[in-house]
């Protein structure tokens, strides 16, 4: 990264070279870090004190064990393409409170489990994985980033999934979902233009699932519809949906 967060997650953008004029050589030893300002970790300077020309000096996140899952990856550390639309334009995190209360309550809850279960399909999301879905989104500060909107939530928390299915033939095979969007456009043209994204189910590789359906339509109607009756959906299972309770 060209830019990290001087002293706290909250502090101010600094480059590199900004960062050292300020902290010293001693950083480490005065107790001044860089931080993301994505996922709030403390990041490593690289490539200052090198005098090859051919280096340029950046923040990179430290390594994550080798059995972390790779949809845990900050979405600043371009460690894993598939997180690259994730790329926040800002964050908001007092609205992102109130967003994330709106998407915790019991009713919107009920539909957005009820949304996921429809597009993976009956058996192929349980409220455990629901819930892990949900925890990657707070790591990730998801509700928080600016102007997102709560109806279109439900289906990053898709894109953020590896899923398992059962074939007719009693195969199981592996699929997650894409968005697809005008290119060049970030995440929010999810709620700014809605009618231009899709949202794809694929096989592991990469490939379409062949269904009528697919790809999804993206926008609160269609959130909705999808959602349909989550009448269905008693006390019980609201309270394992809810990762936070
Ligand atoms: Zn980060």
């Amino acid at each position: 990264m060209k830019q990290a967060r001087y002293g706290s997650p909250a502090g101010p953008a600094v480059d590199p070279t900004e960062f050292l004029a300020r902290a010293g050589v001693h950083y480490k030893r005065r107790g001044i870090y860089p931080y993301c300002a994505a996922c709030g970790e403390v990041v490593d300077l690289y490539g200052v004190f090198n005098a090859n020309p051919g280096t340029t000096a950046r923040f990179d996140h430290k390594d994550r064990p080798d059995n972390a899952n790779p949809l845990d990856e900050c979405v600043l550390s371009k460690r894993n393409s598939r997180l690259d639309f994730l790329i926040p334009s800002g964050f908001d995190d007092d609205r992102g409170e109130r967003i994330r209360q709106q998407f915790r309550d019991p009713e919107f809850l009920a539909l957005a489990y009820n949304f996921c279960l429809s597009l993976c399909r009956k058996g192929n999301l349980s409220a455990a994985q629901f819930r892990d879905l949900c925890k990657r989104a707070d790591k990730k500060r998801i509700w928080a980033y600016a102007d997102i909107r709560v109806w279109s939530i439900p289906y990053i928390l898709l894109v953020l999934g590896d899923f398992t299915a059962t074939n007719s033939n009693g195969r199981q095979y592996d699929f997650r979902f894409v968005f697809r969007k005008p290119r060049g456009s970030d995440l929010s043209a999810l709620w700014l233009r809605p009618s231009s994204c899709h949202i794809e189910k694929v096989f592991d590789g990469g490939k379409p699932l062949k269904t009528d359906d697919n790809p999804y339509p993206v926008s609160e109607t269609d959130f909705q519809m999808k959602a349909g009756d989550a009448s269905w959906i008693n006390v019980h299972l609201l309270r394992q949906l809810d990762w936070a309770a």
